[in-house]
């Protein structure tokens, strides 16, 4: 990591660099230093932009309130608007307000004179601001910018700010509006005087343009899970903008984004950047982020690739810009952090990595690109000791952060490049809310050099600390230490992680077509009747054969779990939950394989086949857990008399499980049951039956005994049936259709000859579930959480959003975007890595959506219809628009890809709206007004809200999952309430007190 002293000649050079590094640092501190009053005077002074920024820095409430103020700003599109908003963000109780900003927000109505007076002034304080950190927001205003910089002898490079590329026609807007901005760098580059300082260097001419590009913006669907076809998608394009930059004398950088991103971008350049075409070309970059644990074996490989190529390019290098983002990442996937939690680690690094880098410049170029001037200053150090060609360094600042800092680097001698972002203010606030989270931080260098710490502490040699050098690279994040922990889904950016799981496709291809029978008192047994289970991306390939059994065989499996029962339910409550743990234990190694069963049974794509995997594994952890902390019961004893409450299983549970989520429901059901002591019978559905004779597998090695757990595959409308109306079954746990649910609750609701008890069932049925977009709405996100919401698994999810309401004044433009994005989504074989919408799961199904889709053809207009592949049961993602809340395709459940946009007049009308059927079950909002989400989450009728998100893919004691009204009857599953569904709960209450005398507690 930092630099190894191994020899004390070693120690005598470090010591001297620390020294020059002292020197020049204490130099461009002074030189870069404003007035030493000026932080104070900051608050005093009249412009609102630098006193709103002071403010953030002392106050961490108003920080946050004002950041995610400014984040929805450009959204809104009324003074007044802007004024409520302003009140219901900073009036929050938390926020502690200065005496200024208390009187500003001090109007009784937000459309009163007062109120707008307000909206102004805030609204030009966030502007002046956004201005201080944008370019421009046009060609010409950056034009401007940039001949200014160049005056002072600077270099630029020009970042264009767009929205989120979620859409093909982005993608390639993307391209084409970089293509034009070169032309118009270049043409307007003819008639820039030369400056000796930027535009050669050692004989050599320099290109005077540059440009900043992101590489993921070249492919809407850019995703490490498919990296060939992102590679093909994306290199495309960028060949054609080499190319072009090639023609037109501009170099071209590429920036660094997330770190699930960093792999694909490297191996995509390398990869590139080795064609004969552009081998020999030095005017192209890349960027390292520091603050990563894994960057310096990317440098490493960088050097020796570059060494390979022979022609160097130019690597910048920073700190990294997404550190929260990281975190919170890290954090909600139970992935390691990839990134250092102590910031003095990542400068460590920086410095380290710099050394690295100036070291190879025979093979690399280093940009250095940091507002610290400890940073810059070892750089410089480093330079003058390795005596480094001018060619081969440049510092870099990125505009309006450091404006005399990068003056004191030119004064240096040094090339300096500015990073210049231009564009619009909607599309560029995620830069600037980085930016201004970077400026006030307590851990930046610039605030903290604002506030004058003294230069000895701001300059100190950085150190990796103790912590960030404990490698806490394969442990996961411990956040959430005194919750459960679930299991992380697969990381598919790691290439480890990705082709074993691609592999696991391939390998359980050449595992078909074998037949799997019932199970049942341990014994595996034959049937009379089978049927074959297909592939819904192409039925041709039959999956496994199921043996369906019979009437006789289901009274033998009863019996058998009769018989079961009472060792089961006296077998420790531990001892059964050690069984669920071995079987998480052994669903998690054989994760991959059950993913590619899923993939290749019910047509559900890789990613979302991964996820139900962890939701098994977590089910089975979090019911033992549960379990555990049921089993004591309760106490409520007094003196001379115990009062015990304790629960007992019920009996035996017949689980009737769907296809959709054909692994994870039924283990979540069956694991309840088991654990709670209960016999079970699992019926599948008979197109996921396969997926079950594996979970079959798991739980018999796991050690579940004969007949406490049977498979028990068999047709549903008689067998099934049979089943349910059984006197010996005491609950039945179904998810599916509506109609089956009501059917099994009024079949279970009769009393059978010879049955003693009344039959309890938990019900979880359909939704039509809606998320209501607002106008303060992040665009971004919710065209994407919604695309994802309504198309995830064709649309296949209980919870899957079928219905998106959208108020007036942003209707149109949503609409249009929606229907791009969803149009750019990639239909077809779900075992492809590159499938977003796979098949639905069969004929009947595609049938059946299809004839929903020709009568809302008849109700609303058709706005996107996609063809499908010739094979398969597919029906294209259709998206219907301007829909009557009251239509059919609005009001019952379809489950398949087809989403209806519903316009509403305004927020209230929407919430109307999205309440107005007869389920209950997951619903979303997007939205950034305060007021908006608090009457949401009063308000929406569903079981599961989701605010500012997809609204599937509920996590194990996370989002305990379940509705109500016609959704469904039951607790929540995954949650606290679950388990006690399974169980009896009884109380027992002894006299202790003997001839007046009893034990009491606390007197001897
Ligand atoms: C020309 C230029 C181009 C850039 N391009 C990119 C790019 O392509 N991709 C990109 O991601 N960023 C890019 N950046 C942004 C850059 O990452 C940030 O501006 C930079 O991290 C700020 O670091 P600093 O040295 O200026 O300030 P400092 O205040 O010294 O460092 C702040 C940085 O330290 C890190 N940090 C903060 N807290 C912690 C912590 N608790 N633990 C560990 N580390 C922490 C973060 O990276 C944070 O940004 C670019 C910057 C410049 C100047």
């Amino acid at each position: 990591m930092v630099v190894h002293i191994s020899s004390r000649a070693d120690e005598i050079q470090v010591q001297a660099l620390e020294q020059l590094t002292q020197a020049i640092a204490q130099q461009l501190l002074t030189a870069s230093r404003e007035s030493r009053s000026f932080f104070a005077q900051m608050r005093d002074q009249m412009r609102w932009d630098d006193k709103l920024l002071a403010w953030a820095m002392s106050n961490p409430g108003l920080r946050v309130q004002l950041f995610r103020f400014i984040d929805c700003l450009p959204s809104l599109r009324s003074k007044t608007e802007i004024a409520r908003h302003l009140q219901e963000y900073l009036g929050d109780p938390t926020v502690e307000l200065p005496v200024a900003l208390k009187g500003l927000l001090n109007f009784a109505s937000p459309d009163s004179l007062p109120g707008q007076v307000a909206a102004t002034t805030v609204s030009t304080a966030v502007e002046t601001l956004a201005h201080k950190y944008i370019a421009g927001e046009s060609v010409k205003q950056v034009l401007k910018t940039i001949e200014r910089l160049r005056k002072d002898k600077m270099a630029f490079t020009v970042d264009l700010l767009g929205e989120a590329v979620i859409t093909e026609a982005e993608a390639q807007s993307y391209l084409d509006r970089y293509l034009d901005l070169i032309a118009q760098l270049s043409n307007a580059a003819k008639t820039w005087p030369r400056v000796e300082a930027i535009d050669q260097v050692e004989g050599e001419e320099l290109d005077k343009v540059q440009v900043s590009v992101k590489l993921t913006a070249f492919y809407s669907q850019f995703d490490p899970l498919d990296a060939q076809g992102s590679e093909a998608k994306v290199s495309d394009r960028i060949r054609t903008l080499l190319r072009r930059a090639r023609e037109l004398g501009a170099a071209v950088h590429f920036d660094m984004e997330q770190y699930v991103y960093k792999d694909l971008t490297l191996a995509i350049l390398k990869q590139i950047l080795m064609e004969d075409e552009f081998r020999s070309r030095t005017d192209i970059g890349i960027t390292l982020q520091a603050y990563l644990r894994d960057s310096e074996q990317d440098l490493q490989n960088l050097v020796a690739w570059a060494k390979e190529r022979k022609y160097p390019v130019t690597v910048r290098l920073v700190k990294g810009a997404y550190w929260d983002q990281e975190i919170i990442k890290a954090a909600q996937k139970d992935w390691p952090e990839p990134v250092y939690k102590d910031k003095s680690s990542t400068d460590a690094n920086f410095e380290n990595l710099t050394r690295i880098l100036l070291e190879n410049h025979e093979y690399l170029y280093a940009a250095i690109g940091s507002h610290n001037v400890r940073s810059q200053a070892y750089a410089i150090a480093i330079a003058q000791t390795l005596k480094i060609p001018r060619r081969r360094i440049e510092l870099q600042v990125l505009y309006g952060m450091a404006d005399k800092f990068a003056k004191a680097l030119v004064e240096q001698g040094y090339r300096v490049r500015v990073y210049c972002p231009y564009g619009d203010l909607i599309p560029g606030m995620s830069y600037l809310i980085r930016r201004l989270l970077e400026n006030t931080a307590n851990s930046s260098f610039l605030r903290q050099n604002l506030e004058e710490r003294p230069s000895a502490e701001l300059l100190a040699p950085p150190q990796v600390t103790a912590a960030d050098q404990a490698d806490t690279t394969s442990l996961p994040v411990s956040t959430r230490q005194d919750h459960f922990q679930n299991v992380p889904d697969t990381d598919y950016a790691d290439l480890a992680q990705r082709q074993p799981a691609l592999q696991a496709i391939a390998t359980v291809q050449q595992q078909l077509g074998k037949t799997y029978w019932p199970l049942i008192n341990g014994e595996y047994q034959q049937t009379e009747a089978q049927v074959d289970s297909v592939n819904p991306s192409n039925p041709t390939e039959v999956i496994g054969r199921i043996g369906l059994m019979s009437q006789a065989q289901a009274d033998k499996a009863i019996a058998a779990a009769k018989v079961a029962f009472p060792a089961w339910q006296r077998t420790p409550a531990q001892q059964r939950a050690n069984i669920l743990r071995k079987a998480a234990d052994l669903l998690n190694q054989r994760r991959a394989e059950l993913a590619a069963w899923i993939v290749l049974e019910v047509g559900k794509p890789l990613r979302e086949a991964d996820g139900e995997v962890s939701e098994a594994i977590d089910f089975c952890r979090y019911y033992a857990d549960e379990m555990e902390r049921l089993e004591p019961g309760h106490s409520y004893d007094l003196a001379g008399e115990t009062n015990r409450y304790h629960y007992r299983p019920r009996g035996i549970v017949l689980v009737i499980s769907p296809w959709n989520f054909p692994l994870a429901i039924p283990t979540g059901m069956a694991v309840a049951a088991l654990v709670a002591g209960n016999c079970t019978l699992l019926k599948p559905a008979e197109v996921s039956s396969v997926i079950i004779a594996k979970l079959t597998e798991i739980l018999v090695e796991a050690g579940i005994p004969k007949g406490v757990f049977q498979y028990v595959p068999a047709k549903g409308s008689t067998v099934g049936a049979y089943m349910v109306k059984h006197p010996d079954i005491h609950m039945i746990t179904f998810t599916g259709s509506q109609e089956v649910g009501c059917r099994i609750y009024a079949d279970a609701a009769i009393l059978q000859p010879g049955q003693r008890h009344l039959k309890r069932v938990v019900a979880e049925m359909g939704g039509k579930n809606a998320i209501i977009i607002d106008e303060s709405a992040d665009l971004d996100q919710a065209v994407q959480g919604v695309v994802q919401s309504a198309f995830g698994y064709s649309g296949q999810k209980c919870s899957a959003c079928s219905r998106v309401i959208v108020v007036e004044p942003i209707y149109t433009g949503f609409v249009a975007r929606l229907v791009e994005a969803t149009r750019s989504l990639n239909v077809g074989d779900a075992a492809h890595p590159s499938t977003q919408v796979g098949p639905v799961i069969d004929a009947t199904a595609r049938d059946r959506i299809k004839s929903y889709i020709e009568k809302g053809k008849s109700e609303a207009q058709v706005a996107l219809e996609m063809p499908t592949p010739d094979t398969g049961y597919f029906v294209g993602p259709v998206v219907f628009s301007e829909v009557a809340p009251t239509a059919a395709i609005a009001q019952e459940e379809i489950f398949g890809p087809v989403l209806s946009v519903i316009r509403a007049k305004d927020f209230a009308e929407a919430l109307a709206i999205a309440n107005g059927t007869q389920f209950a079950l997951t619903g979303g909002l997007y939205s950034r007004t305060p007021s908006h989400i608090q009457q949401a989450q009063a308000e929406f009728e569903v079981g599961n809200l989701y605010i500012n998100r997809g609204i599937t893919g509920a996590i194990v004691a996370r989002q305990p999952f379940g509705g109500f009204k016609l959704s469904g009857v039951g607790s929540k599953a995954g949650g606290p309430d679950y388990l006690l569904q399974f169980l009896e709960p009884y109380a027992i209450t002894e006299n202790i007190q003997r001839q007046g005398f009893a034990p009491l507690e606390g007197v001897d």
